[in-house]
């Protein structure tokens, strides 16, 4: 992993690149789930363990770094709690940025080639597409999407012409390291219980 990400690439070439593989898949996928009530994310310690050390070289660089989760879609008779049946996406994987991948303070882009590729792999050995996350370093101050985040998701609606999305967001500094999971709706913004499990 440190091999792939050794290199920080300019904005430019990264934005030139993000572009180019813009067209060809999952950088823009979206997922639909109206029922915004009784969503949960499911993390085991271990991959979660897995993404901290994703955000690791970029955190002590205090850029923004990102990727995306696969694992498997939950129904609801699959969570019980208590009485309450509820549904959501359990994480069993992270996928890293990519090496060609873009990271400042405060943005970060997707190497997208290789980025889809491992999905494709996941797919191929069963598992599903979840969402993509990005980490918020330090400066930011605590988990929150931005007004940027929450734009530009928003604009991917317009374009999918759906009316929510999920994503994932990290927040980590010197104490805490927390994940967040959001639905941005075109007038909302929901945010689910993340369930860290051993
Ligand atoms: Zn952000």
């Amino acid at each position: 992993m440190a091999e792939t990400q050794g290199t920080i690439y300019t904005h430019e070439e990264a934005l030139r690149l993000h572009n180019e593989a813009k067209a060809k898949g999952y950088g823009r996928i979206v997922e639909d789930y109206t029922d915004t009530d009784n969503f949960r994310l499911l993390i085991s310690e271990a991959t979660l363990d897995t993404l901290k050390a994703q955000c690791t070289f970029f955190l002590i660089r205090r850029l923004e770094t990102c990727g995306g989760f696969v694992g498997r879609w939950i129904n609801p008779e699959r969570i019980d709690e208590g009485t309450k049946k509820v549904w959501g996406a359990e994480v069993l994987g992270v996928i890293d940025c990519g090496a060609r991948a873009f990271h400042s303070p405060a943005h970060s882009y997707l190497d997208l080639d290789p980025y889809n590729e491992r999905i494709r792999e996941a797919e191929s050995n069963g598992l599903e597409y979840i969402c993509f996350w990005h980490l918020h370093p330090f400066h930011y101050g605590q988990l929150a999407l931005s007004h940027g985040d929450v734009a530009e998701i928003r604009i991917g609606l317009e374009e999918d012409k759906k009316d929510i999305q999920l994503t994932a967001l990290v927040y980590a500094d010197n104490e805490r390291f927390e994940l967040g999971a959001y639905g941005v709706h075109r007038e909302k913004v929901f945010r689910y219980p993340v369930k860290v499990t051993p």
